[in-house]
């Protein structure tokens, strides 16, 4: 491998931040980009060349794949369900960073361009039941994508095809299940799940109000994959032969009571819940199929949903205590 910089787009971001952190300890010099101000990044590091810049502008995506041996394509406008179903336009905005970072990447005869889709491709038709099939590969066609943020990154794994196979830029597309673990959002409006849980444990437990609103009836069905193992499969597929997009996300199905059942046992609590049917829930059931990348690589994501729920919430609980602790 050539010692040109590892671009990580997206690197004041949570997966971004600990991506940052993998190829640093590897040993590769790294360039990470974000939009957001240096101090609300989620991780900085000061042996890594950090870059303010905002990645829709083509004159920027240049500057920063100068160079470039590898660029890791993660910047975009998302968050949990909630976001998504209410900033559908933002989140398909995103196709400008991806447009622009692909003809960068381009122009810059990069190695490897790795680009961040997501399982909110899949035929949502097919993700009606919480008693699911885990998704195959092929179950992104026929198209009917979550509305959306789901369309924009189904068309810009396009993109990605396109590229390869018209210009010969070797992109490779993992498609990420949900993903947890420490230095992400907790709150705010674009959490996810698992953070959301913890964060309302956490103060429920501290401000002795024993009740949790979960959203949805809590029997919707997920998996949730720790962060270790997405930055080691992100960069594994990175580094493949694997040309059509991936499975990345572990196998582990859980309800969403399930997984509250878990945090509760973590905090020592146990809430009364009340159900908002109301509120975002997306699809049903969602597993990942994990066949093909068992095939490819020898590997899937194997950490406990307990075990990275226990590192997850210890470090929002410091952060929720730092933020209102007394
Ligand atoms: P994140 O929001 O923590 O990180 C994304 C980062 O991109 C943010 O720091 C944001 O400031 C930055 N960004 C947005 N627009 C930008 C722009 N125009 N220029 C420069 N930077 C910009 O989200 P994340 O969870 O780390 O997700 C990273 C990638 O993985 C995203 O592409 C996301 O769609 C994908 N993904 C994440 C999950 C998950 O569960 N977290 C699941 C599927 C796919």
């Amino acid at each position: 491998m050539s010692d040109g910089v590892s671009v990580v787009a997206g690197g004041g971001g949570f997966i971004g931040g600990h991506l940052v952190a993998e190829l640093r300890g590897a040993g590769r010099r790294v360039r990470a980009v974000d939009i957001k101000p240096l101090d609300q990044w989620y991780q900085v590091f000061d042996d890594v060349e950090n870059v303010g810049a905002d990645l829709k502008q083509r004159e920027a995506c240049e500057r920063v794949c100068a160079g470039a041996d590898r660029v890791y394509q993660l910047a975009a406008d998302m968050g949990g369900m909630g976001f998504i179903e209410h900033n559908k336009a933002l989140c398909m905005l995103s196709v400008l960073t991806n447009t622009h970072m692909l003809l960068a990447a381009q122009s810059a005869g990069v190695s490897r361009f790795f680009y961040s889709s997501s399982a909110c491709v899949y035929n949502t038709e097919k993700q009606m039941s919480a008693d699911v099939v885990p998704l195959r590969e092929e179950d992104a066609y026929p198209a009917m994508a979550e509305d959306g943020y789901g369309w924009e990154k189904l068309f810009s794994e396009r993109m990605c095809r396109h590229f390869r196979e018209d210009l010969g830029l070797p992109t490779r597309v993992a498609r990420f299940h949900n993903v947890y673990g420490p230095h992400g959002t907790w709150e705010g409006g674009r959490e996810k799940a698992p953070a959301a849980i913890c964060r309302k444990v956490i103060h429920a437990k501290y401000r002795n109000d024993p009740t949790i609103e979960v959203w949805g009836d809590g029997s919707q069905t997920r998996s949730f994959m720790y962060i270790d193992d997405c930055t080691r499969g992100t960069i594994a597929i990175a580094d493949s032969d694997i040309l059509d997009p991936i499975n990345l996300g572990s196998s582990e199905l859980v309800t969403i009571n399930g997984l509250l059942d878990i945090v509760e046992d973590i905090a020592g609590i146990e809430l009364h819940r009340t159900y908002n049917t109301g509120a975002p829930k997306g699809v049903n059931g969602r597993n990942s199929d994990n066949t093909m990348i068992q095939r490819a690589l020898g590997w899937e994501p194997s950490i406990k949903l307990r075990d990275g729920m226990e590192r997850t919430y210890r470090w929002i609980h410091d952060e929720y205590m730092t933020k209102y602790g007394d």
